[in-house]
């Protein structure tokens, strides 16, 4: 029996070692991969449900490996945010979707909001600030066409130092908007405290919109209460017809998903919005 557990316990440790040298390497990579300049962008457009027209895009990063293949943000984001990598690739996204903008508005597409997001540890660095000023002065980009999507946890750890540096941001224009809304613990109280433009509700919430009555109900609940607060409201993950009939009958401002287009890379994107713009 000694033996059988001493086995065990060197196949449990041959296992972590195992699972630590995957995400070593996967970390190794990813990091090679940013500082060669192989990560890009991805834009996915956000719908005004009452005109129908685009009223901006998402930027969202991308990995394709060449052995790995498509590597998902759900597993690299989370590891660039424990090894503090984040910062500098969160800047990078920052900058690259700015210029970008700035370019579609030379070429006439003059009135989409970019919204970048902005990981809880990138927002605590204390010269976020200064970093989102600098990269619009160098970009040129007017912070009108900046939201920033932040997460609830940002406000579970660092409240008042968040809001004052929010507070700095929204004086230039920039808008914020608070996103994956409602998966949180948060209580809705924090929400009157922030200067907040917009809420994002999480794809979660979508999902069973024409199937659950309880999951209908919580949702319209969250586009009602969001309205009495003065916040616009954006859904997330929309697939089907019948949850973007629902949404548009509760009066969701815009919508995102894959019902109108998923997120696509930057020439598809420019193609999607002069063809829409001309409508
Ligand atoms: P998120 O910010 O909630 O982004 C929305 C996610 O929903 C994206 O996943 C998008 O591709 C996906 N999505 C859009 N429409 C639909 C739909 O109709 N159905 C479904 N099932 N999914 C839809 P993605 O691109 O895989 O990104 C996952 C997460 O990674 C993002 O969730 C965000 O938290 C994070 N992420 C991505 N890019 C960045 C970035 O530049 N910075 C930071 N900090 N996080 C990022
Ligand atoms: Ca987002
Ligand atoms: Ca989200
Ligand atoms: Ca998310």
């Amino acid at each position: 029996a000694k033996e059988a557990g001493k086995n065990q316990y060197a196949f449990f440790a041959a296992e972590m070692t195992q699972v630590a040298k995957e995400r070593l390497k996967l970390e190794v990579k990813l990091r090679k991969a940013f500082e060669q300049q192989e990560l890009f962008l991805n834009y996915q457009p956000r719908v005004n449900m009452k005109t129908g027209k685009m009223a901006g895009m998402e930027a969202l990063m991308r990995w394709l490996d060449l052995d790995l293949g498509s590597v998902s943000p759900a597993e690299f984001i989370p590891l660039a945010e424990e090894t503090g990598l984040i910062v500098p690739m969160g800047k990078w996204a920052l900058q690259t979707a700015c210029r970008q903008t700035r370019e579609w508005q030379h070429m006439g597409l003059k009135n989409l909001t970019l919204s970048v997001n902005i990981s809880t540890l990138q927002f605590q660095q204390a010269d976020v600030v200064e970093m989102i000023l600098g990269v619009l002065q160098e970009t040129g980009l007017d912070p009108h066409f900046l939201e920033l999507e932040l997460t609830e946890s940002l406000f579970m750890v660092e409240r008042v130092e968040a809001i004052r540096k929010l507070n700095l941001l929204v004086e230039k224009g920039i808008q914020i908007s608070i996103d994956d809304f409602g998966t949180g613990y948060s209580s809705l109280n924090y929400l009157r405290y922030l200067p907040v433009n917009v809420i994002k509700i999480d794809k979660e919430f979508m999902r069973n919109i024409g199937k659950l009555a309880y999951d209908e109900a919580l949702a319209e609940a969250i586009i009602a209460m969001a309205h009495s607060l003065n916040l616009r409201v954006v859904a997330e993950g929309i697939e089907t017809e019948t949850q973007y009939r629902f949404i548009r009958a509760k009066g969701c401002d815009e919508m995102q998903g894959y019902f109108f287009s998923e997120p696509v890379d930057a020439i598809t994107f420019e193609t999607l919005a002069f063809h829409v713009q001309a409508d």
